[in-house]
């Protein structure tokens, strides 16, 4: 595994400039005047907050939160809150962007951004995570709301958290359920909304391979991630009749050409925190399994995990980016001249943040959808945009990422304009 101080400084320098880089190459192809493209490349909204909490042994701690709306022309803003010693304004930015093109992508009506903490959730206990939370909810509640910018779970963060958002918005608005999502289904959740993400990156998988011409019962997948993301789309995926053959975590990955089950791996995480140590299975590091011997590869982890360093030792002719820019751009110019093909993230993993409209939605009306509706609904909008963009990377003669933005990019502009902004 890389050395964490690498890491980060590589994560700081090429966050921004993976979202930079292909929004500007698509606002080029696109003809956008510089004025345009000046307003989509200038977040809208920037806050950042200090949080004070008292520890449990009494001590003061004081973390920096940050929420970025880095456009609002479609509808609200929306995204994710990630925990994480790595969060800064710049990653943040880089974050809240993607999530403008990405809700353009999938064309739901909703903008982009992102929030985060810059702390070590692993050494905090639940106590302090909530006080947290709670906290910073009252420092940025003001900008929030159903139709400002409705958060959602990330990296570290989950139902619970958004529980702890949902109830401190709550005590200062009143009774709002939609101004979050990624809630437990009690309290306003949506059916599915869990696997949602990992679902969407197995339906990218399927359509992939059939534009490929892959069978879906002879393809060897590896997963880098094993939290929300990585998990559901290794189970879904493993569903489709692929055979998943490595699996990691931050501690370390697990691989087997025999395939390992994934229920099972599951029930090793739960038991033991990790991935690692999985009996049937060989141990590798994080870098190993981005390299090893496989068709499909879905990063689910963290960002610029794959780069201008290991790029040309990737192994599978698929890419399905189950997390957010996990491809620095000189990464994406070595895997194209392989031929690999990748499903860019603002595509693959749009599946949560659809999702995340259905439970809006379903909020706002007060009413509830059956798993079955919400997973079929889902179905249509990843295939739909899917089809969108692969298409016009055929018509166009470029990647999907490059057609992935043009589709995106432009639907703002048009809303831009339209709304004279
Ligand atoms: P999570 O916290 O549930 O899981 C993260 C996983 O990554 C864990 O298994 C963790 O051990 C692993 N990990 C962390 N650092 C690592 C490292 N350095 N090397 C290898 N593995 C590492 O987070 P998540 O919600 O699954 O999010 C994962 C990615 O997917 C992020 O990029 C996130 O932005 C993106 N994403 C999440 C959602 C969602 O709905 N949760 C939606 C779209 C995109």
């Amino acid at each position: 595994m890389a050395t964490p101080g690498a890491a980060a400084q590589q994560v700081h320098e090429s966050a921004i400039e993976i979202t930079r880089g292909n929004f500007k190459l698509a606002a080029e192809r696109l003809g956008l005047d510089k004025d345009m493209q000046l307003l989509l490349s200038t977040p809208f909204r920037e806050l950042r907050v200090e949080i004070p909490v008292r520890m449990d042994d009494g001590r003061l701690q004081v973390f920096i939160g940050y929420r970025v709306q880095h456009n609002g022309v479609r509808g609200p803003a929306k995204g994710g809150i990630r925990y994480h010693p790595n969060v800064d304004l710049d990653e943040v930015r880089a974050l809240a962007a993607a999530m403008t093109w990405k809700t353009a992508v999938v064309n739901i009506p909703f903008g982009g951004a992102k929030g985060g903490v810059t702390c070590d959730p692993s050494q905090m206990s639940q106590k302090e995570l909530e006080k947290m939370t709670r906290k910073f909810t009252s420092r940025i509640h003001l900008i929030l709301g159903p139709y400002r910018d409705v958060p959602a779970p990330d990296v570290n963060t989950n139902a619970q958290t958004m529980t702890w958002l949902f109830d401190e918005y709550s005590s200062a608005h009143g009774y709002t359920p939609a101004c979050c999502t990624g809630k437990p289904v009690d309290l306003g959740g949506s059916l599915g909304r869990e696997q949602a993400t990992g679902r969407g990156v197995s339906f990218m998988v399927r359509e992939a391979a059939k534009d490929l011409g892959l069978e879906l019962g002879k393809l060897r997948v590896c997963v880098q991630g094993f939290g929300n993301v990585g998990s559901n789309a290794a189970l879904l995926i493993e569903q489709l009749g692929c055979k998943i053959v490595g699996i990691s975590d931050v501690k370390g990955g697990v691989y087997s050409a025999k395939g390992l089950p994934v229920e099972e791996v599951l029930v090793h995480m739960k038991k033991t925190g990790s991935v690692v140590g999985f009996p049937g299975g060989e141990s590798l590091t994080n870098e190993e399994l981005l390299e090893a011997d496989c068709d499909v590869l879905v990063p689910a982890a963290l960002e610029c995990v794959l780069h201008g360093g290991n790029a040309a030792r990737v192994k599978a002719r698929l890419i399905v980016e189950g997390a957010n820019l996990p491809t620095t751009p000189s990464a994406d110019e070595i895997l194209h001249s392989k031929g690999v093909m990748v499903v860019p993230d603002i595509l693959a993993n749009a599946g949560g943040v659809t999702c995340s409209y259905f439970e809006w939605a379903q909020n706002l009306q007060q009413v509830f959808w059956e798993e079955a509706h919400v997973n079929s609904e889902l179905d249509k909008i990843m295939v739909k945009a899917y089809r969108t963009v692969a298409d016009r990377a055929k018509s166009e003669k470029v990647q999907l990422r490059t057609a992935a933005y043009e589709v995106a990019v432009e639907r703002v502009a048009r809303a831009e304009k339209l709304r004279g902004t």
